[in-house]
């Protein structure tokens, strides 16, 4: 149900709205003040799409409409809530459809790899902080950047957080409010030869992101492994996903689970991530091009590269540091 949308799309059309997205609290963070290139960019994919669109007619094959951005990075745009899922005992995958006119050829208009704001809607019910502000959460989108007419996101309820139990009680035809996109680290293929993703829990929304967007590009030949702890085995988030990427692409996605409290025969990792453990699944040799990117809770950044400092990635630390990595190697989300 939730699968990336297999939709041919005019890639052209997928955005280069590249904001910079530092850090996240209750707080947006700062607008920049620069003009929105949106238009001038889906202006430009629109003319293009066009072209394409008169060919496909030409042709005889059913010609698909321009995409056009369903976001905007200025302003809070309403999506409606159409399915959700439960997935784990904690985490549900929500489907939010754009709304107004040509709302399905509306895409999020995402630059790999990004995230959105969400927040719920003004008035009442409004889920407000301590101060009595709105309280804003960022998300990464796990569908496909071309989906049309909709947005998938995987979140992880917290009982005692602020936005995720509102979320959780949501029916069908509920809105939230979204902002953006923001681009977090902008993927191009042929940055580095291998790349290494250790995460934890919900951290898996930007490993999926990311290693299933560079996966799709067939002419890009970058190397993923793919390190994921969790407590217990029905913890896995998307584990059927990772499977299925994983089999699809056996020379360029190792996938390794690492299980707080693994069953009897488990056959992957037990306990938490630490050096050694990189060192046997992502070897590098003198002169490789790597990235070793990290998103899961405190305690795994603390352990795996160092902590954030603030809004800024800080100096690498822990096992990455142990293994020598510099700091342009290592990616903090
Ligand atoms: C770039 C980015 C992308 C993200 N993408 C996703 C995603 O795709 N999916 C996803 O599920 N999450 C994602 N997150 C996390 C998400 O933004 C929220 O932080 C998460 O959903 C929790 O929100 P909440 O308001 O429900 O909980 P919060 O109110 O933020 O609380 C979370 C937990 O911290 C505890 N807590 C809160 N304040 C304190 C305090 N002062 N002291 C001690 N404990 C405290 C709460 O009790 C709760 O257990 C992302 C985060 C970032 C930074």
């Amino acid at each position: 149900m939730f699968t990336r949308a297999a939709i041919p799309t005019f890639r052209a059309a997928r955005t280069q709205f590249t904001r910079s997205v530092r850090g996240y609290a209750s707080e947006a963070p700062k607008a920049e003040k620069k003009p929105s290139n949106i238009p001038f960019i889906f202006g430009g994919a629109g003319v293009a799409g066009l072209g394409v669109w008169a060919y496909l007619e030409r042709s005889g094959k059913q010609p698909l409409a321009p995409a056009v951005p369903g976001l905007n990075g200025d302003a809070w745009t309403p999506l409606a809530l159409s399915e959700v899922e439960q997935i784990s005992d904690n985490t549900k995958v929500y489907k939010f459809n754009f709304e107004g006119d040509n709302a399905a050829n509306k895409t999020a208009g995402i630059t790999v790899a990004g995230v959105v704001l969400v927040r719920s809607p003004t008035g009442e019910g409004q889920v407000n902080d301590d101060k009595g502000k709105p309280v804003i959460r960022p998300y990464t989108p796990i569908s496909s950047p071309d989906q049309r007419g909709s947005v998938d996101f995987l979140v992880k309820e917290y009982p005692t957080g602020k936005l995720t139990p509102w979320l959780s009680q949501l029916k069908k035809g509920d809105e939230i409010l979204v902002k953006g996109p923001m681009t977090k680290f902008e993927y191009a293929p042929g940055q580095f030869d291998k790349a290494l993703f250790v995460a934890g829990g919900s951290g898996v929304t930007p490993a999926y992101q990311l290693i299933s967007h560079a996966l799709e590009n067939k002419a890009d030949q970058t190397k993923w492994t793919f390190l994921f702890a969790n407590v217990t085995e029905k913890d896995i988030l998307m584990r059927k996903e990772w499977e299925q990427l994983a089999a699809a692409n056996p020379d360029r996605l190792k996938v390794v689970y690492f299980l707080d409290n693994a069953p009897e025969n488990w056959t992957g990792e037990s306990g938490y991530v630490t050096a050694d453990h990189i060192k046997k699944h992502f070897p590098r040799e003198e002169g490789d091009k790597v990235r070793a990117f990290v998103c899961g809770p405190p305690g795994q950044y603390k352990a795996i590269s160092g902590a954030k400092k603030g809004r800024d990635q800080g100096p690498v630390g822990g096992a990455l540091k142990e293994l020598g990595y510099k700091e342009e190697e290592v990616f903090k989300y």
